[in-house]
């Protein structure tokens, strides 16, 4: 059924068909309108449709009225869904112990892409099937929907490690099951992206720097995703907030991109896409859901916490992480102070120790990882809950931005 509605009466997320207020909007993308007078009736409507299925519209006359048009399933294209054939742009962060497969199937499912982290197994075989079971999981529509290069991806994060891992070897296995899209993150990204580019996959390499981008881009990865300061985890040793980097990543990747630390809502979405990104990558946003398999004491955790509970560790050792500000990782940061070395603080940042924080719920039981979007998380709903917020809701910040282009008359 087909009923016009105005969107800020209903924000049911099952709404697609949303009666959207564009009479500024119109006006301002008018090319009559420019000129200080009401647009013509005839106006292209491919003009606002921009490559999505036709509108059936019905315009009510718009010299300067509240006009409306209906919109049939109305979706923001870009590179990065029309590609990978998503329903939202937004993409799933790699996080280790959180990027599981029923988070993934989950993420995915909601119309965004789900992304397991390789190293959260134990080994390439485990890996291999945590995919199976991810698959298992996939709504069959989503499933035929991305038929190319399938529902969900793999994150592998090249970082110094305790027990260093068989990367290559997690990446085969990955291949082996199928998976055609990873996220690739870390240094030295050189020979898994080229294992990778080898079998036809799609890699979307995360990086802090827009030179680590470019050589990224040389070795064949398809996509970026542009880290800024705020991201949880590691934020490399520049210290350039997500603003600046997009900013320039606009001006000079020459692949497409999609941006990541700071990420966590509708309003974050429009403005990745404002700053020419083709998407938005979230992490943490994504630990405070309904599926996510975190304790349910973290995810509270971080509905309470602000966007000043995170702190930088490793600074010292040039491997830095922003990590929860909790007991053992302002432990971390007074043995830095006194010169420690790696070995000195290994029992305290360990991933198996902090990996008890999620299983057990104990927010000082070690080190874990969260973003300054922490401030942004409010609630716990269902991945299908929020991925359908977020889209709607950047939706109406584009509208509402797109208002504020009025005509100036001429002088
Ligand atoms: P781990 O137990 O091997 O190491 C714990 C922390 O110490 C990590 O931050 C690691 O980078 C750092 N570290 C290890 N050896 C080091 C050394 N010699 N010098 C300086 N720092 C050192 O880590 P884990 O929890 O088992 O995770 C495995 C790897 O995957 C780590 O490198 C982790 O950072 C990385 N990872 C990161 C993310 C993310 O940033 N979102 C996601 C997935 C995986």
């Amino acid at each position: 059924m087909r009923m016009k509605m105005d969107a800020r009466c209903d924000r049911s997320p099952s709404n697609r068909n949303r009666f959207i207020v564009v009479a500024k909007c119109l006006r301002a993308a008018s090319p009559s309108s420019a000129a200080g007078r009401p647009g013509p009736r005839s106006i292209s409507r491919d003009h606002y449709t921009r490559g999505r299925r036709p509108v059936r519209d019905r315009l009510d006359g718009y010299g300067g009225k509240r006009v409306g048009f209906w919109l049939d399933a109305m979706t923001i294209h870009t590179v990065l869904t029309n590609t990978l054939k998503l329903r939202v742009p937004l993409v799933m962060g790699g996080m280790q112990w959180v990027g599981k497969p029923a988070l993934a199937a989950a993420v995915s499912n909601a119309g965004a892409l789900g992304m397991l982290t390789a190293l959260t197994q134990p080994t390439p075989e485990a890996l291999r099937a945590a995919i199976e079971e991810t698959r298992s999981l996939i709504d069959p529509q989503i499933a035929k929907e991305r038929s190319q290069y399938g529902a969900f991806g793999v994150n592998i994060t090249l970082l110094p490690a305790i027990v260093p891992p068989d990367y290559e070897g997690y990446a085969r296995a990955a291949l082996e099951a199928g998976v055609r899209i990873f996220e690739t993150a870390g240094s030295n990204p050189e020979p898994v992206i080229k294992v990778l580019k080898q079998s036809g996959a799609f890699v979307i390499h995360k990086c802090t720097a827009i030179r680590h981008g470019l050589k990224a881009a040389q070795l064949g990865a398809d996509m970026l995703s542009i880290d800024g300061l705020e991201c949880a985890g590691h934020p490399g040793e520049d210290d350039i907030g997500g603003l600046v980097l997009l900013a320039l990543a606009a001006e000079k990747s020459p692949i497409p991109f999609i941006a990541s630390g700071g990420m966590a809502n509708g309003r974050s979405l429009a403005a990745a896409l404002a700053l020419g990104a083709c998407g938005a990558n979230m992490g943490t946003r994504f630990m405070a859901t309904r599926e996510s398999d975190i304790h349910d004491k973290i995810k509270a955790h971080l509905v309470q916490s602000s966007e000043r509970d995170t702190v930088h560790i490793m600074r010292s050792l040039r491997n830095t992480a922003r990590v929860y500000k909790n007991k053992v990782a302002l432990e971390v940061i007074e043995k830095e102070k006194q010169r420690a070395q790696f070995a000195d603080i290994r029992p305290l940042v360990s991933g198996q120790r902090g990996k008890k924080v999620y299983e057990n719920g104990e927010v000082d039981a070690g080190i874990w990882t969260a973003g300054q979007t922490a401030g942004l998380i409010h609630d716990i709903p269902t991945c299908k809950e929020l991925v359908a917020r977020i889209e709607r809701d950047a939706e109406q910040v584009m509208t509402q931005s797109a208002a504020l282009i009025t005509p100036s008359p001429r002088l």
